[in-house]
């Protein structure tokens, strides 16, 4: 029987585990903190908070995995009234629907944004620098950025595409990411998966295949290679919980500068005490801006799209993610020229910030079946027979 040491047990540690575990291998991982799931843990307590994801994009590779392993659960279901209530902020006004110009770049049909040129160039040339503006600042919902109409033109029309298809693709697992990772840790755990929480790993096993499924800067310091880096962003979350009031929006985004509130408990009651709501927001930092400035962006916002909330609070939490939102691709790249999965000498990288296709965490789940694949397929590993390849995913 193979076996395969994952390092990580967040989203890519555990899609590995399973895919390998299927595949026959007999598989250990090795978390360093207490609970599995990385960023996609769920705070415990009264306020249900995700320390990352939140949206499920069901136009990912993620989703039908997971559904066909029975390992989504039960959905947060947004009521129709409450997604009557998104609204945008454009040149300082709360407005429901996007500027006409912004549409242009939603048309069907539209050719494929190219690699090289940077998305403001490329949007300006359809939809002029306002529409193009306003679309670039919408995108940064599903890439964390400052300055989203700097990066590559394909790269931010892909998450353009993917953030404002009808109907939506996001969904919200109810109770949080963290019922998503239960279900795989105890899918794992069925496969006869060896998980060892409470383990850091400060050398790499060289009895067996290893899959890094860390964090990118984790694995610079982990395999001591410098090369590994990849840019991402730099974004204040603010975190509230607010006493119900009828009429607050579900969601504001910013068009005049990017930026994302939503109140999560629109979709989930679950995530907070009864007569309160779960609102939380991300505002992408300039390399200058502070957390101050974020959090007074977001203040901005919330002024905006929920009247009152200040006399409303009833908890109340800030912080800055930095580098742990996944890649960004300059113009001039793509995917495929961040860090090569295979390091040669049996290790292989998964996470959201390697050579893989995909929106966020989709990047470690796809990355997850491509170093397993490439693990057991290793020479003098040999194949067992009968075994499943985890990157078929019409067979998986
Ligand atoms: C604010 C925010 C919002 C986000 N929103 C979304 C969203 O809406 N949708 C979406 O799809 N994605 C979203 N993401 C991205 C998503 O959270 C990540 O892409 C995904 O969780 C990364 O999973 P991972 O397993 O690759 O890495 P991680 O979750 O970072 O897991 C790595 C694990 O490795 C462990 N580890 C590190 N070093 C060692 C070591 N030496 N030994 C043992 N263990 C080690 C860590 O403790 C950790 O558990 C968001 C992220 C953030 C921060």
């Amino acid at each position: 029987m193979h076996r395969i040491t994952v390092i990580g047990g967040g989203l890519a540690g555990l899609t590995a585990a399973i895919s390998a575990a299927e595949a026959g291998a007999k598989v250990t991982v090795y978390e360093a903190h207490h609970t599995l799931g990385g960023r996609a843990r769920t705070a415990e307590g009264p306020y249900r908070t995700n320390d990352g994801p939140h949206a499920l994009y069901n136009g990912g590779p993620h989703w039908a995995w997971l559904r066909r392993r029975d390992l989504i659960g039960p959905l947060g279901p947004l009521p129709p009234l409450e997604a009557t209530r998104l609204r945008l902020r454009y040149q300082g006004a709360l407005r429901r629907t996007p500027p006409f110009a912004m549409l242009k770049l939603l048309r069907r049909g539209l050719p494929q944004a190219p690699v090289d040129v940077d998305f403001l160039t490329w949007a300006t040339g359809i939809a002029g620098e306002e529409g193009a503006r306003a679309a670039a600042h919408y995108s940064a919902v599903a890439l964390f950025h400052h300055d989203p109409g700097a990066l590559s033109a394909a790269f931010v029309q892909e998450r353009l595409r993917r953030a404002t298809k009808l109907p939506p693709e996001a969904h919200y697992p109810r109770g949080g990411w963290a019922s998503v990772v239960d279900r795989m840790a105890a899918h794992a755990w069925n496969l006869g998966v060896r998980v060892e929480t409470l383990s850091r790993v400060d050398t790499l096993p060289t009895d067996t295949p290893v899959v890094v499924a860390t964090s990118l800067d984790a694995a610079r310091r982990l395999l001591g290679d410098d090369s590994l880096t990849w840019p991402s962003g730099r974004t204040a979350l603010i975190d509230l919980a607010v006493r119900t009031r009828r009429g607050d929006a579900f969601a504001v985004s910013d068009l005049d500068a990017p930026g994302w509130i939503e109140r999560f408990t629109a979709q989930d009651r679950t995530l907070a005490p009864a007569g309160e709501q779960l609102i939380q927001g991300q505002i992408p930092l300039a390399p200058h801006e502070s957390r101050a400035d974020g959090v007074a962006r977001a203040e901005e916002l919330l002024d905006l799209g929920f009247p009152g909330w200040r006399e409303r609070v009833t908890w109340r939490r800030e912080a800055v993610a930095s580098g742990r939102t996944g890649a960004v691709d300059p113009p001039g790249t793509s995917w495929r020229d961040r860090p090569a999965i295979d390091r040669g000498n049996g290790v292989y990288l998964a996470g959201d910030q390697v050579a893989a296709p995909g929106v966020l965490s989709e990047v470690s789940f796809t990355s997850a079946l491509t170093a397993v694949t490439l693990a057991l397929a290793q020479p003098g590993l040999g194949r067992r027979r009968g075994h499943r390849d985890p990157l078929d995913l019409k067979q998986a």
